[in-house]
């Protein structure tokens, strides 16, 4: 029932159009579409968000181990402090270098101590005209008097911490002293700073040399400071990292390096260029770098099967869309019982005929059976649907290329004969169907039926080239065979022009099929 010959697929492709890609198969090739970009999206996303995370780790990890090896160095700065600050604060001290310079204490006790006790390399005494009283390099001591001259590291760092000094001076009453601090509050009477000294770079710690229990005092000059340096060497970056373990760390005269190095540049009172500590900085980003390409590779795996999944799940629903859009379109364009074209269609097939008027004429078939209704009297109304059924194929048998068949009421049918107007060859189609249709329909293994069929035919455009005009002229022809009657063809003999009056007029050009 459902079944659509060729004549009607050619129909269907005039109408719908067909050889479009299939609506189902656009759906679901957007959707897949749209599911990759998604998932590219998605990915790239995650991506980027591993790609910033990675950085950000590994910015915050140099920021951290920077802050810690800045710290670590100011402790280092405060440790030199201290273990100055045990020869520096005592009253031996001042007597014996501030008040009555004496080389041998200054050689035996003071240097010695500094250079033993304390492993500060270079020691400086540097009197309150800016004279060097005493230098040191380990344990040798020169006593070779020299003026420090304007702009010499050890005069401005000497100036800093006589400043210092005036800040933190004390009346003693007979005399003057520093106000007293704990070992904590070193850098209270300290000054630092980074330094070259015959090319090796060197770390200063200087503070005046004061009393300490007030025994003695200080008078109303400026107090003799003592400067220590300490040698910025491999000794010292091992001891200093030591705690810290920061990964190839090493103390560079030059410039750093450039790369994933972490770097820490010293610079000298004037600004000169000392140094850089340089080490290798934890990458964490890294880590979070290797977690999140799997999880991206997962996600976008986890997206695809589960957007492959989706999408064909929306291609069968797709698909069964358009199959029942395709059925609905059958049934209104095609009659169910007999699969022909039903009254709609055949209009639309019509004007699309009528538009190609006058180039191309054709005629048009109204046909009714005749004496139908005894066979769903006597057989049943299904017999009468078998009847309707076969009649519908043998008309299309009968008819073939040369037109397309209709049925547009119960036992109404309609032929368009397309680009046919010779009336010869229509009159031979014509005696085909109605010889083909008086056969007898086999009801079932006892009875059967036997009809017959009424044609009226009409021309165009000479009948008229309007959908009305024509059909009415078909159906007058058709009540004619019928009234002459029946089971014969009977072409319009309407004029256009006259139409009227012949009307009214006998004008049926009548022949008997038999
Ligand atoms: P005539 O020779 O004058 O054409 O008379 P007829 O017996 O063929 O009857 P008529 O054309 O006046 O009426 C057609 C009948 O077809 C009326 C209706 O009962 C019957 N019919 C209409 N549609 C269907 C259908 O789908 N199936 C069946 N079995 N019968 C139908
Ligand atoms: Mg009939």
């Amino acid at each position: 029932m459902f079944g659509v010959g060729s004549q009607q697929l050619k129909t269907d492709s005039f109408l719908t159009g067909a050889g479009d890609q299939k609506p189902a198969g656009r759906i679901a090739v957007r959707v897949y579409g749209l599911a990759a970009m998604l998932i590219l999206l998605a990915s790239m996303s995650l991506l980027l968000v591993g790609y910033v995370a990675s950085r950000s780790a590994d910015r915050q990890a140099l920021e951290n181990e920077t802050l810690i090896f800045d710290n670590a160095l100011y402790d280092r700065q405060l440790l030199i402090a201290r273990d100055q600050l045990s020869v520096a604060r005592w009253d031996r001290s001042v007597e014996n270098i501030a008040h009555d310079f004496d080389q041998d204490f200054v050689r035996d006790e003071f240097i010695d101590s500094l250079w033993y006790d304390y492993n500060l390399h270079r020691a400086y005494l540097i009197g309150p005209d800016d004279r060097v009283l005493a230098r040191s390099l380990e344990h040798q001591v020169d006593f070779t008097p020299e003026t420090l001259k304007p702009g010499d590291p050890l005069k401005i760092l000497a100036d800093r911490t006589r400043a210092k000094f005036e800040r933190n001076r004390i009346d003693l009453g007979d005399g003057y002293g520093q106000k007293r601090i704990t070992t904590r509050q070193v850098a209270d009477v300290s000054e630092f700073a980074f330094s070259r000294i015959d090319g090796q770079a060197v770390l200063l710690s200087a503070m005046a040399i004061v009393p300490d229990d007030g025994t003695v005092t200080l008078g109303e000059e400026p107090p003799v400071i003592l400067i220590s340096a300490k040698h910025i060497d491999d000794a010292f970056v091992k001891e200093f990292n030591a705690p810290l373990s920061l990964e190839d760390i090493a103390f560079l005269d030059g410039e750093a390096p450039e790369g994933r190095t972490a770097r820490r540049a010293l610079t000298g009172l004037q600004g000169e260029k000392i140094g850089h500590f340089v080490w290798t900085h934890d990458t964490p980003g890294q880590e979070i770098w290797g977690l999140v390409v799997p999880i991206a590779v997962a996600l976008a795996a986890l997206l695809s099967v589960a957007a492959l999944v989706v999408s064909r799940q929306i291609g069968r629903l797709s698909a069964s869309l358009e199959q029942s859009e395709l059925r609905n379109r059958h049934f209104a364009q095609y009659d169910p019982l007999t699969g022909l074209a039903n009254r709609m269609l055949f209009s639309d097939l019509l004007s699309h005929a009528i538009d190609r008027l006058p180039e191309r004429p054709f005629a048009l078939a109204a046909c009714d059976l005749d004496k139908f209704k005894a066979v769903n009297d006597t057989y049943g109304h299904s017999a009468g649907d078998t009847v309707l059924c076969e009649v519908a194929k043998r008309l299309q048998v009968a008819v073939g290329d040369a037109g397309t068949v209709g049925r547009i009421g119960g036992d109404e049918f309609v032929i368009l004969f397309d680009g046919r107007s010779d009336r010869e060859s229509l009159k031979a189609l014509a005696d085909d169907i109605l010889e083909s249709v008086c056969r007898p329909i086999k009801l079932d293994a006892c009875n059967n039926a036997s009809v017959g069929i009424s044609l009226g035919i009409a021309f165009a455009p000479q009948l008229g080239s309007l959908e009305t005009e024509i059909f009415a002229a078909a159906d007058e022809a058709l009540y004619e065979a019928k009234d002459a009657g029946r089971n014969r063809a009977v072409f319009s003999a309407r004029d256009l022009v006259s139409s009227k009056k012949q009307r009214e007029r006998k004008s049926a050009d009548t022949f008997h099929a038999a």
